[in-house]
């Protein structure tokens, strides 16, 4: 047996393989084989972090922003000159192609360099009073220990989405990855220790959500829990953080329409309409899940997604001439696979079955194209989270509109149409979190990244996003030589 690589936790600022011996073992998508493993973290581990953090944190919180700033930007620096290294450590335990996973590690170094900016612009307010002689000041303080709780998805980009504004807000950090896809989580928190963020800053603890993720969400040293992920999880997780009314960063899973009307640049919808379907292999939250297209246009549209579908290549992440690398686990292929059966069962038209793939290999799974769904069938209301697409038809603009609400998710949504009252229909009335009209994401760091409904709480990104890392305070102040008030004891 080869030897692997064996990584560590970071707790108050010592690398340790915590307190039980078990280990999670990362596993290459492509190769099937165990790359490396990382520490199966334990309750007390994460009280341990979390000790740490709450200590820290107080430091932290009086060192000036402008100076956590210029760490912020040390890390930056520091992921741009490892980039090609972040991006193969992401391709290995992932499976995007090493295209997407440099793109990815490049958004990383941006979120840092974004939020760093923040430093003198965390604003309060003063306002007058009431009564003579006082001031009145609204200000927005750290709120303590963040734990932060990511998926495997985009496993360098959402860590980055939480420590930068987190840090920069004068919070402590736990960090726990996801099981999946942990290696990207270290190699960062590596590169946060390199750059001087103090001990017990930022801390990570890997392991299960059952267990590390669950004491971290219900410990009362936790302030805030921003967490990405399953609508499922982040259920679980708000109730246990009523345990000490955590407040919550909740983003959440997605069922993004997208919407092709007759008028559209039709060669220009359908190029996106194709990346944003199986973009990291169909495995991000605003992927596109649904396609709604107007029956006028319909087949000829249909016809050529198709066959663009059909021409992209399914293979090994780190060769230049793939689109496509595996899924990131047997058992997320094996939910994709459920959502084809289920279409076939209900007597759906499958008209591009992707299939396995030739290689012996990996857990890879091709376009797949499915017409004739209801609105009402699992696959137009559930979250497949893999390269399988239904496409339905639509007769009014405005039913296309009511068919993408018709949905409990609401994350991202697509509107493709050259018409200006369409367009307007689409930003007021789609009750999603995000509208891309005539373009597809990724979303970028100034937009405010949220959803509707069962899609999250909260937001990530913009100024919005990262006032959530803050608690407001007010103070009244009275300056008056000789204060009084008319309504002091005693009344008469
Ligand atoms: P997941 O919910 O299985 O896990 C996400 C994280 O939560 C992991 O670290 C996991 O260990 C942890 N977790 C799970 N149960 C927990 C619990 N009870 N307590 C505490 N922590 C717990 O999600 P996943 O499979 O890793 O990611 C895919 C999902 O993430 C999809 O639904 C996708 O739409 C969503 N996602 C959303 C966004 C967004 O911005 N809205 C971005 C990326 C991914």
């Amino acid at each position: 047996m080869s030897i692997v690589r064996q990584e560590m936790m970071l707790v108050d600022g010592e690398w340790t393989s915590g307190g039980r011996d078990e280990k999670i073992e990362v596993v290459n998508p492509t190769s099937e084989e165990v790359i490396a493993t990382v520490p199966r973290g334990t309750r007390e581990d994460a009280r341990r972090a979390l000790e740490a953090a709450v200590i820290a944190q107080r430091k932290w919180e009086e060192t000036p922003p402008i100076k956590r700033a210029s760490i912020l930007a040390k890390v930056a620096q520091l992921i741009r000159e490892k980039r090609e290294e972040l991006a193969r450590v992401l391709t290995s335990e992932q499976g995007k192609p090493l295209f997407e996973a440099r793109l990815e590690v490049d958004g990383s170094a941006a979120h840092f360099d974004y939020f760093a900016e923040f430093a003198r612009r965390i604003e309060g307010d003063v306002l007058p009073s009431d009564n003579p002689g006082q001031t009145i000041m609204i200000l927005r303080l750290p709120i303590g220990v963040v734990a932060a709780i990511t998926p495997w998805n985009f496993p360098s980009a959402m860590v980055a989405r939480k420590l930068a504004p987190a840090l920069i807000t004068g919070n402590s950090v736990v960090l726990k990855p996801s099981s999946n896809t942990p290696l990207s989580a270290v190699e960062l928190v590596k590169i946060v220790d390199q750059a001087g963020v103090p001990r017990g800053v930022v801390n990570l603890v890997t392991g299960d959500g059952s267990e590390v993720g669950d004491e971290l969400c219900g410990n009362k040293s936790t302030g805030l829990i921003t967490m990405t992920g399953s609508t499922e999880a982040g259920q679980k997780i708000m109730q246990r953080a009523s345990n000490q009314l955590g407040k919550l960063i909740l983003e959440l899973g997605g069922k993004a329409p997208f919407i092709v009307w007759r008028d559209a640049d039709i060669e220009w919808a359908l190029k996106c309409a194709v990346w944003a379907r199986y973009w990291n292999c169909g495995q991000t939250c605003i992927s596109s899940e649904r396609m709604y297209l107007d029956s006028s246009i319909k087949t000829k549209f249909l016809a050529k997604f198709v066959q663009m579908s059909k021409a992209l290549r399914t293979g090994d992440p780190t060769s230049k001439m793939t689109d496509l690398g595996p899924m990131v686990s047997k058992k997320e292929r094996s939910t994709s696979e459920r959502f084809i059966d289920l279409a076939e069962r209900e007597g759906s038209k499958i008209i591009l079955h992707g299939g396995r793939s030739h290689l012996k290999k990996g857990w890879f799974l091709g376009p797949t194209v499915i017409e004739g769904v209801s609105q009402g069938s699992p696959l137009v209301q559930k979250e497949i989270f893999g390269p399988v697409v239904p496409v339905l038809e639509v007769e009014t603009f405005d039913q296309a509109i009511d068919m993408a609400n018709d949905c409990e998710y609401g994350l991202a949504s697509y509107v493709f149409t050259k018409d200006n009252v369409n367009v307007m229909k689409a930003v007021q009335r789609i009750k999603f979190g995000e509208t891309y009209v005539n373009q597809v994401g990724p979303e970028q760091l100034q937009g405010a990244h949220t959803g509707f409904r069962m899609s999250g709480l909260g937001a990530e990104g913009s100024r919005h996003g990262l006032e959530l890392y803050t608690q407001l305070k007010t103070c009244y102040i009275d300056w008056n030589d000789s204060p009084s008030l008319p309504y002091l004891f005693p009344y008469h």
